[in-house]
């Protein structure tokens, strides 16, 4: 191995989608001298515990659902055999080890300088690495940039005795066994994703959330029919619900969840994992943050300006770490518009990303997107008379060979504000809406009106015609 530069330009803390976005351009674009210093594997939380293996396993929920769906069309699919999820999950590790090894080749293509170890910061020019064998080495840089990601909370024992018999996201990777049984605590993305799957593979699912609706940054729309799609397609709903002891049986392993919810008090037996899924912290202790005088706010995030500044100059962060939009196509357009700005020239010297209208997709079943604003964040921003709200709720024609109870809802809005009717939110629920949300959000970002929406000539027969025909 090459020994580590002592020196370099840009230094990054962490080889996730922010860090890789911003090294491989500022270094394979613009010539920086770049390194990247990582803990883990290469790719970060959406390569290795997020997105990609999630997408996998979420395609071959699909697959079940699938499966079932092709006998109403009068295939004789018969399973002969119970789902492998065993050979599922080592084929879905071995893709992701591809990965890694890919990200590694691209960027020594990139002639980014790749460490392995853990950093943290001396002061605002100097990082100290500790390497896999317990050596320490101390690097200077012009620039650096704290891409740390974050990782999954889990309530402490003190707050639930025995909740650390639960497992969080990145275990969920872990299981090797499709669960009979599984509790899910928590009402974002990834408990609702989870979920999904889970039932789909015929595991009995339980999803305990603290309200009476999940997804409750999202359009009330989606809110309530998501919640209501998955209790008819089984998903053992708890609302109102909170957890006060976890028991383990030594000899089998599984699981006694003790709770209360809207039913009165309860205890859930025989579970093969409980799956904590209430939010991230970023991973920004004992890294030496504080004391090169970077700023964190009240819950550790590192407090950045618009162009991902921190408190001290030539130091940036940007990605989960800032407690943004926390998805890896905004990570990743952080970090170059970063890199474009610090080493691009003139032409590149106000880069910064644009944090609004992200468009984001919950792989829920159905699937949810949305763009822009909520309706209740729209009527707060024009006022409930500036705004128009376009509707509709169908069946898609996939499910026109299907029996009632086969048969998943469809819906959209599409919130219009000012005299123009322009396009300030767009929801939607259904089959392919992951797929069709992206090409609508060049449309919002662009500025588009409901005329714009109504002028393109509907894609027959599809459930998207349906936002450009909406009434
Ligand atoms: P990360 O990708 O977390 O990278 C940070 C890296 O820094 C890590 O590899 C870590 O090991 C390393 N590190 C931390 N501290 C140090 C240190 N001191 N020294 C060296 N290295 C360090 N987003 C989507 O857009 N679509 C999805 O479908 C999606 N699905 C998700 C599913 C799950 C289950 C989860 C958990 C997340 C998902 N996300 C999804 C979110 C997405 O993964 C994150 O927004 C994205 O990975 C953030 O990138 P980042 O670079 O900020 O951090
Ligand atoms: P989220 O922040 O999305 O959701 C966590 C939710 O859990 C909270 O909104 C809260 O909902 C609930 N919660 C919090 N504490 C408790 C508690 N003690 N008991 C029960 N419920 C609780 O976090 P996730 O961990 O799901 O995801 C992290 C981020 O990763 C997401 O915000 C998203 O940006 C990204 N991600 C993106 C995906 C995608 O693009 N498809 C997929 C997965 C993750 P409430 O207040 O209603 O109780």
């Amino acid at each position: 191995m090459a020994p580590i530069s002592k020196e370099t330009d840009l230094l990054v803390i962490g080889g996730g989608s922010g860090g890789l976005g911003c090294a491989r351009m500022a270094s394979g674009k613009f010539g920086a001298k770049a390194m990247i210093v990582e803990a883990g594997r290469l790719g970060g939380t959406c390569v290795n515990v997020g997105c990609v293996p999630k997408k996998v396993t979420f395609n071959a929920a699909a697959l079940a659902e699938a499966i079932h769906d092709a006998r109403a069309y009068g295939f004789s699919v018969q399973e002969t055999k119970p789902f492998d999820f065993t050979t599922f999950k080592h084929k879905r590790d071995a893709y992701v080890e591809r990965l890694n090894g890919i990200y590694e080749r691209n960027l020594a293509k990139d002639n980014v300088e790749y460490v392995h170890g853990w950093a943290r910061l001396l002061n605002r020019n100097e990082v100290e690495i500790t390497l896999d064998d317990g050596s320490k080495t101390t690097v200077r840089a012009n620039k650096i940039l704290v891409a740390v990601g974050g990782q999954p909370i889990k309530p402490s024992p003190g707050e639930i005795p025995g909740a650390e018999h639960g497992i969080d996201s990145d275990g969920f990777f872990d299981i090797e066994v499709l669960p009979k049984k599984v509790a899910l605590v928590g009402a974002g993305y990834i408990a609702v994703e989870f979920a999904g799957m889970l039932n789909a593979f015929g595991t009995e699912t339980h999803l305990f959330i603290r309200a009476n609706t999940f997804l409750r940054h999202f359009d009330p729309m989606i809110q309530e029919s998501l919640t209501a799609e998955y209790e008819r397609i089984g998903v053992h709903l708890h609302k109102e619900s909170s957890q006060s002891k976890v028991e383990k049986d030594p000899s089998t392993g599984k699981l006694t969840l003790h709770y209360k919810d809207s039913n009165g008090e309860g205890k859930l037996e025989d579970i093969d994992h409980l799956i904590w899924a209430i939010g991230r912290t970023p991973m920004t202790k004992n890294i030496g943050l504080e004391e090169a005088g970077v700023k964190l706010d009240e819950r550790g995030y590192v407090v950045t300006d618009e162009y991902q500044n921190t408190t001290v100059d030539n130091i940036y962060a940007l990605g989960d770490v800032s407690g943004r939009v926390e998805l890896t196509p905004v990570a990743i357009a952080a970090g170059r518009r970063l890199a474009e700005r610090l080493y691009g020239g003139e032409q590149f010297k106000a880069a910064r990303i644009d944090y609004d209208n992200v468009p984001s997709v919950v792989f829920a079943h159905p699937e949810v997107g949305s763009i822009g604003l909520t309706e209740p964040e729209a009527v707060e921003r024009y006022g409930r008379d500036n705004l128009k709200v376009y509707q509709t709720s169908f069946t898609a024609m996939y499910y026109a060979m299907m029996e009632p109870q086969d048969k998943a809802p469809t819906k959209y809005k599409v919130i219009c504000a000012g005299p123009e009717e322009k396009v300030v939110g767009l929801h939607i629920m259904g089959l392919g809406s992951g797929e069709m949300l992206q090409g609508f959000g060049v449309a919002v970002k662009m500025g588009a009106t409901k005329k714009d929406l109504d002028a393109c000539i509907p894609i027959h027969p599809t459930s998207a015609e349906e936002l450009v025909t909406l009434k």
